[in-house]
C-alpha cells in the first residue's frame, strides 16, 4: 500500500532538495510531478486540484521561499496539507457517558463488516475496557451468523442472536434489550450486507437505525475498490448518516487513492483500519502517522505501540539488562530474535522506521527473514550449554549444529563470529555507561 505513491511523492521532493532558494518554476516542476503521483495512486481529480492549489499557495508564501532548507519546508506543508486532506485528528466512537453505547455496522457484502465488527468489539473490549455484545442482525445469510459467532467465541465475547427466522429490526430491537438486563455497556450490531447498494437494504438499515438510534454507525470500505469508495460512501451517508467509516484490506495493494479522497469529498471521518484477516488486524485512524507514513517519513509511535503489545517485555528487558553487563549469551540474541520476528515480517518493519522506507522497498524481504529463521535454527540446534558457551563449539559441534538447521559450517562461523563481536562492543558501553562516560561518546 502506498509504495509506489511514496517513491514517486520522494522523486518529487529529491528534485528540489539542496536548492538555495525556491524559483516558482522548479516548484511548479514539483508540484506537477506531485500532481502526477497523486492522480495516478487513483485520487480523485478534484481533490488533488485543491490539494495542489492549496500547497502551492501555502508554500509561496514568503516565510518558505526565505527559509534555510526550501525543500524541507515544502515537504512540511505537504504534510500538513495530506494530515488535514485525511481528517486533522483521529475520530473515536462516541461514547455514551450513561447507559449502553450502541454501534450499528453497515456496508456492502464482502467488505470486511462482519470481521471488522469482531475486531473492532476485541478493541473495545482489550483497549476501552468495554463490556460488548454482539448482535448478529444478518439475518439474509445463515452463514453470516455462524461467522460471528465463531469470531465472538474466539475474542470472548457473547454474541445475540435469534436466527433467520427473526427479521433483522426485532433481532435489534431485542438484542438491546438483553443488553439492558445483563449489564453490557456497548452493543454492536452486526447488519445485513447486499452486493450492490438497494432500496430494500436501505429500507432496513434506516428502520434499525431510527429504532436503536445509534450513536455510531459505521459504514466498512474495502480500500481494494478504489475511488468507488467514494460512491459507496455518499449512497449510505445520504440515507444513514455515517459517522465513520472502517477502511479494510489497506494491506492489500491497493495503490490508495480511496482512502486519500473519501473524506475530503464526504466529510465523514475514517475511524479505523483493516490490515489483514487476522483478529488484531486493527488500527486506529490516526491521519498524522498515515501522512507521515506516505511521505516514507516512517511512523515510529505505530513501531513504538506494536513492539508494547507484542513483545514479551520482561524477557526482552532481562536479556537487555545482561547485555550490557557483559553477561550476553546465544540464549539472549534467541530472544531477542523471538521478539523480532514476533512483530512481523523485517522489511514491514523497517517501513515504520522513519528514513528506511526507501531500504525495505529495495529489501529482497524473502532474504532477509529467511536470514533470520536460520540464525534462530542454528541456534536452536545448539545445547543450553553451547547456547551458554559459544566457545566451546568447534568443529564437529559446527558440523552438528549446521546439519541440524540446515545451513553449512560456514553460516555457523560467522553467526558465531558476529555473535563475539557483538558481545565485546556491548561489554564495552555497559563499562562506559557505568563510568559515567556515556556523555562523552560521540553516538
Ligand atoms: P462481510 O460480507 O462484509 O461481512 O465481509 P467479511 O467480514 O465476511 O469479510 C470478507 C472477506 O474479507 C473475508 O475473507 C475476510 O477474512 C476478509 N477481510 C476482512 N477484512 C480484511 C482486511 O483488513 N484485510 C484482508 N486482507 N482481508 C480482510
Amino acid at each position: 500500500m502506498f509504495d509506489s505513491l511514496t517513491n514517486r511523492l520522494n522523486k518529487a521532493f529529491k528534485n528540489i532538495a539542496g536548492k538555495g532558494k525556491l524559483s516558482e518554476k522548479n516548484m511548479d516542476e514539483m508540484l506537477k510531478e506531485v500532481r502526477m503521483s497523486l492522480l495516478e495512486a487513483d485520487v480523485n481529480y478534484r481533490v488533488v486540484k485543491d490539494f495542489i492549489a492549496n500547497i502551492k499557495e501555502k508554500a509561496m508564501g514568503t516565510e518558505v521561499l526565505d527559509a534555510l532548507d526550501p525543500s524541507q519546508m515544502v515537504v512540511k506543508v505537504v504534510r500538513d496539507e495530506l494530515v488535514a486532506l485525511l481528517g486533522e485528528s483521529e475520530t473515536s466512537i462516541h461514547f455514551k457517558e450513561e447507559g449502553i453505547t450502541t454501534v450499528m455496522m453497515v456496508g456492502l457484502q464482502g467488505t470486511g463488516k462482519t470481521t471488522a465488527s469482531a475486531k473492532i468489539a476485541n478493541l473495545l473490549k482489550k483497549k476501552k475496557d468495554r463490556n460488548v455484545l454482539l448482535a448478529a442482525c444478518d439475518v439474509v445469510r445463515p452463514a453470516a451468523i455462524e461467522q460471528l459467532q465463531t469470531l465472538g467465541q474466539q475474542i470472548g465475547v457473547e454474541v445475540y442472536s435469534e436466527g433467520v427466522e427473526v427479521d433483522a429490526l426485532t433481532t435489534a430491537k431485542n438484542a438491546y434489550q438483553y443488553a439492558n438486563d445483563n449489564g453490557f455497556d456497548t452493543v454492536l450490531f452486526d447488519t445485513a450486507g447486499r452486493l450492490h447498494i438497494d432500496d430494500e437494504l436501505m429500507q432496513e438499515l434506516e428502520n434499525i437505525s431510527k429504532a436503536i438510534k445509534p450513536d455510531d454507525i459505521l459504514l466498512t470500505v474495502d480500500a481494494m475498490t478504489g475511488q468507488d469508495i467514494i460512491n459507496v460512501a455518499q449512497s449510505f451517508h445520504e440515507r444513514l448518516n455515517v459517522s465513520g467509516l472502517v477502511l479494510t484490506k489497506l494491506d492489500g495493494d491497493a495503490r490508495g487513492g480511496g482512502i486519500l479522497s473519501v473524506r475530503a469529498v464526504t466529510n465523514v471521518p475514517v475511524m479505523f483500519v483493516g490490515l489483514g484477516e487476522k483478529i488484531e488486524d486493527l488500527d486506529i485512524f490516526y491521519p498524522d502517522r498515515m501522512a507521515e507514513r506516505i511521505l516514507g517519513m516512517g511512523d515510529l509511535m505505530t513501531l513504538i505501540e506494536q513492539a508494547e503489545e507484542k513483545m514479551d517485555k520482561e524477557a526482552a528487558e532481562k536479556s537487555a539488562e545482561r547485555m550490557m553487563s557483559g553477561k550476553f549469551d546465544l540464549n539472549d540474541m534467541l530472544i531477542q530474535l523471538e521478539q523480532v520476528s514476533k512483530m512481523g515480517s523485517i522489511s514491514k518493519i523497517m517501513k515504520l522506521i522513519p528514513g528506511m522506507n526507501q531500504m525495505a522497498s529495495n529489501m529482497d524481504e524473502l532474504k532477509t527473514d529467511n536470514k533470520l529463521k536460520y540464525t534462530k535454527a542454528m541456534i536452536q540446534s545448539m545445547t543450553p550449554y553451547e547456547r551458554e558457551n559459544p566457545d566451546v563449539i568447534r568443529s564437529g559441534r559446527k558440523r552438528r549444529i549446521a546439519r541440524g538447521s540446515g545451513t553449512q559450517v560456514g553460516d555457523v562461523n560467522r553467526l558465531i563470529s558476529q555473535f563475539e563481536k557483538t558481545r565485546q562492543m556491548m561489554k564495552q558501553m555497559g563499562k562506559m555507561q557505568q563510568n559515567g562516560s556515556m556523555a562523552n561518546m560521540d553516538m
